[in-house]
């Protein structure tokens, strides 16, 4: 490798280099805890896929150059220097962890292995290595906070064609419009997605239960978290931050992405307004009457896959299931559940990249897990999990139905 390219590579590690990274860089006893809590490394049994292994790529790279032994003694094993073939090995590992920090639940530690690979994924940007498709996405984000302007008009006819399927399905009308744009004022700045799915379920929802609401331009996804990019996380989350304000909403709420509720609700400190999940609404508005689903509508055995970013790394357990408890007849949990649920293997921005074969291997824990509830209807509430759960049942062939959680929602309220 060239040797300025090399250097540049190890500036990089040095800013990257936060205290929690040394105490997790440093505290690993490779005692093997974690080995087999990840699902890419149950459904591809290979040590470079256990999360040890991966991070140990990470540790080793950081012992060459960051640590005494590794200068004084570079010839001993446990230390790496950076090749191309190095970055290569970055790269999976990166790009096949999707986040999901079960690996973190077995740690005595608590070693957070997707932030140890943050350190891979800021070394891959800086060497041009990073996944096309991300950094595509992550910049057409970016580009569309900077010139919302030119994109409006085009969006209204979209949004207007979305009304006409909400006033279908609730036999309604509104003279502000089913779904507002720009409502100054309004209580809740919804954001959705880029299907209509993400845009015309929650509608129904909003306008059921009378609340004022208005649409955000922008999409919750942000592939800047996905690619591991700091900044480019930060400017595609302030697009929705600065629309928020400039709305003077009370409450930011996020379409069912995991991710996207995470980075707002957690990971950017505090903000002049409420961040919830649509789920978290939905649950609020069966509980205070706003909305009245009909209970025990569904009669086929319902299972509920927890998506990681929202359960695990965000909390929200049991509002999914009582709202299911009241529409089935059947409800059955995955096991394990919650905070040790497996993930689905879509995580991380991995279902935008071209890996579909990885996927359906990666899935085979939740496979496993589906099959054992006997459920014919595997719910969720993340549109990755949706997505890839629909690989999964492609790939292996299940007899089920994957249902979004909003969906269900919308077509069974009285
Ligand atoms: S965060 Fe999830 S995908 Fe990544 S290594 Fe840990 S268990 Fe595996
Ligand atoms: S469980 Fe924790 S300390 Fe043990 S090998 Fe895994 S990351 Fe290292």
């Amino acid at each position: 490798m060239d040797p300025q390219k090399r250097a540049a590579l190890i500036g990089r590690i040095k800013t990257s280099l936060s205290r929690q990274l040394r105490y997790y860089l440093d505290l690993c006893t490779r005692c093997g805890l974690c080995y087999d809590t990840c699902h890419v490394y149950y459904g591809i049994p290979k040590k470079e896929y256990s999360p040890v292994g991966r991070a140990e790529i990470v540790r080793r790279i950081y012992k060459k150059y960051f640590r005494p032994s590794g200068w004084l003694f570079p010839f001993w094993g446990d230390s790496k220097e950076i090749t191309e073939t190095t970055i290569e090995e970055l790269s999976d590992a990166a790009f096949s962890c999707t986040g999901c920090r079960r690996c973190m639940m077995y740690c005595p530690f608590a070693i957070d292995t997707p932030v140890v690979l943050s350190i891979a994924k800021a070394m891959l940007i800086e060497y041009g290595a990073a996944p096309e498709e991300l950094t595509i996405l992550a910049d057409g984000a970016v580009e569309k906070g900077e010139s919302i302007a030119e994109f409006k008009e085009g969006y209204r006819h979209v949004i207007g064609d979305l009304e006409k399927e909400v006033a279908t399905r609730i036999n309604a009308s509104s003279p502000e419009g089913l779904i507002p744009l720009e409502k100054k004022g309004a209580e809740i700045l919804f954001v959705g997605l880029a299907g209509a799915h993400s845009i015309v379920n929650p509608a129904i929802i909003f306008n059921k239960a009378k609340v004022q609401w208005t649409l955000s331009w922008f999409e919750a996804v942000n592939f800047g978290a996905f690619l591991g990019d700091p900044i480019k996380t930060q400017r595609i989350a302030q697009r929705i931050i600065n629309e928020a304000i400039e709305l003077g909403v009370k409450e930011v709420v996020i379409v069912e992405c995991g991710t996207a509720y995470r980075i707002p609700k957690y990971l950017l400190g505090p903000l002049p307004f409420k961040v919830s999940s649509i789920i978290e609404v939905i649950h609020r508005y069966i509980q205070n009457g706003n909305i009245k689903i009909k209970e025990k509508a569904i009669q086929e055995a319902v299972t509920y896959h927890d998506p990681c970013q929202l359960g695990r790394n965000g909390g929200i357990y049991e509002q999914p299931r009582e709202i299911l408890q009241l529409l089935c007849t059947d409800y059955r949990e995955m096991s394990p559940n919650r905070a040790y649920n497996w993930c689905c293997g879509g995580g991380g921005g991995l279902v935008a990249l071209d890996n579909e074969q990885f996927r359906i291997q990666s899935g085979k824990a939740k496979r496993d897990q589906i099959t054992a509830t006997g459920a014919r209807i595997v719910v969720s509430a993340c549109e990755n999990c949706i997505f890839q759960l629909e690989t999964i049942k492609t790939g292996y062939g299940l007899d089920i139905e994957v249902k979004s959680l909003t969906e269900l929602v919308a077509e069974h309220l009285v």
